[in-house]
C-alpha cells in the first residue's frame, strides 16, 4: 500500500467522550469513526484489525470442526416469542416494525434462528454432531455504551452454535470450544484468562469467559495463582454466599457497600437517577401493608421506572413483598444473607449491616430507607478503590477449592462459552431421531466472541505514550516504508520503492509513505497508527549505505546494511 493512495487521517486530540486509552487511541489513528452513541463506521485502517481477527478467529473454528453460516440480521418476533425471550430480553433488545406493523428485532444474538435452522435440517442422530457458527452484526441497546467499540451498540460477533445427540456429547463440544478459545486468544497475543462466569440472559448452567486482563476493564476476576480456580466476581461471589464456608461467606459480607442511601419516600427513590447497574436491591418500608421487605432483584441492566412499571422480564420472582419470616423460611438462611433464588441472579443482603431484624430496616414510623448495592462489581465503580477494597477483603482467604489465597485482577470479556442444554432446543421442539427411531432433543451449546471489543482490548493491552503497539497478529500494516526526503531524493525514492516491492513480494503487509511529509509528523503517524515494524531510508543513511529498521517497543533503531534490511525485517516478524 502507498500511504498516498490510502485513506490515513491522524487527529491530535482524542474525542471528549473518550474515557479509555482504547477509544481515544482508535479515533486519533482514523480507526474509527463515530456516527451515533454506540456505532461506528469502522474506517480502512480499523477495518484491516477487525478482519486480522476475524481470519484468526474463523480458521480456528474450522479448525475445531465448526462450519461457517450467515444468518440475517433482522430476524421475525414470532421465533423470539417461541423460545420466550420476547418477553424476557429487555430493552437491550431492538424491536422493530416492518411496513406492516408485523414485530422484528435487530439480533443481539442468535440462538432462535439457528435453533430454526436445526429442526428444520437435522432430521437423524446420524447428523450430529454439528457447530454451526457466523461473523455478523449484532445490536444491543446498551443502556450505556461507551469505551467506543468495546461497548458498543453495533457490533461484530462470532457466535457458534453447537447441537449434539445428549449431554455427553454436548460436553464435548463445549470442551472443544474452549480449546479453540484458547487457541485463538494465544494467536492473537492477548494476556488473557479463562474464568467461570454466570449466564446472564442467554441461559444455561456451565459458562466460561475469555478475559483480556487490563486495569480499565469492566469485569471484576477473582483467581489463585496457585490453582486453576478463577471466577468473574459476580459468580465467585454467589458461590461464596450460597456456600456453606463462613470464611468467604464472611469475607464478601464484609465487602463495603459502595452506595447506601436515604430517601423519604419510595416515589423519590424511583424518580433517582440511577448511574450505575444495580444488581439487587432491597427495599424495606413499615408502609401500609404493614412491616415489610420489598425484595427486588434485577439481572442485568434496568432502570427501575422499567422495573416498576413491570417491563423488566423474569421480575416473577422478583419485584414482590415479602415477610421477613417468608424470606427466611424461603432462602433457607439467617437473615442478612440470601442465596441464589431459582435461576435468578443471587443477591446478597445489600445494607450497610446485618438484617438482624426488621428494626433494622425500618426508620421510624413513616420513613423509608433503602440501601442499595450489588452494583456489578467494578462498574461504574469508582477506581482503583474499590478493587483495592475488594482485594483486602478476598485475599488472604481461602479460594474456594481450599487451595492458597485469592487475588484479584480487572478483565475485559472478549469471549463466552454456554452450555445450553436444551434450553433453546425443547422450546423450539428441536428434535430427531435417534438410534431407535424415538425422537429425541438437541442438546446444545453456544458460543460467542466480540470481534470488535477484542480490537479494544488489545489496545488497552499494548500501547504507549505515542499510541498503538500491535502485536504483529493484528497489525493493520506489518512494517512501513518510511523514506526521509522523498521528494528530493532519487536513490531515496528508488531504495525505498524497491524495499517496498520486495517486502510485498515475501507476502509482508508492507506501507510505503510516500506522501513526502517531514519525518517527525511522519513518525508520528505510524507510532499513533501502531505498525510494529519501520524502516527509514535517508540520504545520510544510503551514503554509509545503511538503513534504520526499529521495532514499534524499542527505544533506538539498529543500523542495518541496506542491501541486508529485507532479511532483517523478515527475521524480526518471525
Ligand atoms: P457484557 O457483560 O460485556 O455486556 P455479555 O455477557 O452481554 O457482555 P455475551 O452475550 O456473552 O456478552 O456476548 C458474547 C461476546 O460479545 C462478549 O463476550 C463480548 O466479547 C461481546 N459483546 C457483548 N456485548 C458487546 C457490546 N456491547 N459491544 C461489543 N462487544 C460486545
Ligand atoms: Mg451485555
Ligand atoms: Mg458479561
Ligand atoms: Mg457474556
Amino acid at each position: 500500500m502507498r500511504a498516498s493512495k490510502y485513506h490515513i487521517n491522524t487527529l491530535k486530540e482524542a474525542p471528549s467522550d473518550a474515557e479509555v486509552v482504547s477509544h481515544k487511541l482508535m479515533t486519533r489513528a482514523g480507526m474509527i469513526r463515530k456516527l451515533a452513541g454506540g456505532i461506528y463506521t469502522y474506517m480502512p485502517l480499523g477495518l484491516r484489525v477487525i478482519r486480522k481477527v476475524e481470519a484468526i478467529v474463523r480458521e480456528e473454528m474450522q479448525a475445531a470442526g465448526a462450519i461457517e453460516l450467515l444468518m440475517p440480521v433482522v430476524q421475525p418476533a414470532e421465533l423470539w416469542m417461541e423460545s420466550g425471550r420476547w418477553e424476557q430480553y429487555g430493552p437491550e433488545l431492538l424491536r422493530i416494525k416492518d411496513r406492516h406493523q408485523r414485530d422484528f428485532v435487530l439480533q443481539p444474538t442468535s440462538e432462535e434462528v439457528i435453533t430454526d435452522i436445526a429442526r428444520a435440517e437435522i432430521h437423524s442422530w446420524r447428523q450430529l454432531p454439528l457447530n454451526f457458527f457466523h461473523i455478523q452484526t449484532k445490536f444491543r441497546d446498551e443502556r450505556r455504551p461507551r469505551f467506543g467499540v468495546m461497548r458498543g451498540r453495533e457490533f461484530t460477533m462470532k457466535d457458534a452454535y453447537s447441537f449434539d445427540r445428549d449431554e455427553a456429547g454436548a460436553q464435548a463440544s463445549y470442551d472443544i470450544m474452549y480449546q479453540a478459545y484458547m487457541r485463538i486468544f494465544q494467536r492473537l497475543g492477548l494476556e488473557f484468562r479463562a474464568v467461570a462466569a454466570d449466564t446472564g440472559s442467554i441461559g444455561g448452567s456451565r459458562s466460561h469467559e475469555f478475559q483480556v486482563i487490563a486495569d480499565t476493564g469492566e469485569d471484576l476476576l477473582v483467581y489463585n495463582p496457585e490453582s486453576d480456580y478463577a471466577a468473574n466476581i459476580e459468580l465467585a461471589e454467589a458461590v461464596a454466599l450460597a456456600s456453606e464456608r463462613p470464611p468467604a461467606r464472611d469475607a464478601l459480607e464484609r465487602a463495603p457497600t459502595p452506595g447506601a442511601a436515604k430517601c423519604e419516600d419510595v416515589a423519590a427513590l424511583l424518580k433517582l437517577p440511577l448511574t450505575r447497574t444495580v444488581k439487587s436491591i432491597v427495599l424495606a418500608t413499615d408502609g401500609d401493608e404493614g412491616a415489610q421487605i420489598w425484595l427486588l432483584m434485577l439481572r442485568g441492566d434496568h432502570e427501575l421506572n422499567e422495573i416498576k412499571a413491570g417491563k423488566v422480564p423474569g421480575l416473577d420472582q422478583g419485584f414482590r413483598f415479602a415477610t421477613e419470616a417468608e424470606i427466611i423460611e424461603h432462602f433457607g438462611c439467617e437473615p442478612g444473607y440470601l442465596g441464589p433464588i431459582g435461576t435468578a441472579r443471587p443477591v446478597r443482603v445489600i445494607a450497610d449491616r446485618t438484617v438482624a431484624n426488621m428494626s433494622d430496616f425500618v426508620c421510624g414510623a413513616n420513613a423509608r430507607d433503602f440501601h442499595y448495592t450489588g452494583v456489578n462489581w467494578g462498574r461504574d465503580v469508582p477506581e482503583p478503590e474499590r478493587v483495592a477494597d475488594l482485594r483486602n477483603v478476598v485475599a488472604g482467604d481461602p479460594a474456594p477449592d481450599g487451595k492458597g489465597t485469592l487475588a484479584i485482577q480487572r478483565g475485559i470479556e472478549v469471549g463466552h462459552v454456554f452450555f445450553l442444554g436444551t434450553k433453546y432446543s425443547k422450546a423450539l421442539n428441536a428434535t430427531f431421531l435417534d438410534e431407535n427411531g424415538k425422537p429425541a432433543v438437541m442438546q446444545m451449546g453456544c458460543y460467542g466472541i466480540g470481534i470488535t471489543r477484542i480490537v479494544g482490548a488489545a489496545i488497552e493491552q499494548n500501547h504507549d505514550e505515542r499510541g498503538i503497539v500491535w502485536p504483529m497478529a493484528l497489525a493493520p500494516f506489518q512494517v512501513v516504508v518510511c523514506p526521509v526526503g522523498w521528494g528530493k531524493s532519487e536513490a531515496v525514492r528508488s531504495a525505498a520503492t524497491e524495499l517496498y516491492e520486495a517486502l510485498l513480494a515475501q507476502g509482508v503487509e508492507a506501507v510505503l509513505d510516500d506522501r513526502d511529509l517531514r519525518p517527525g509528523s511522519m513518525f508520528a503517524d505510524w507510532e499513533l497508527v501502531g505498525v510494529p515494524l519501520r524502516v527509514t531510508i535517508g540520504d545520510r543513511g544510503l551514503k554509509d549505505g545503511v538503513v534504520e529498521v526499529q521495532a514499534r517497543r524499542d527505544a533506538e533503531a539498529a543500523k542495518v546494511p541496506a542491501g541486508e534490511a529485507l532479511g532483517e525485517v523478515l527475521a524480526r516478524m518471525r
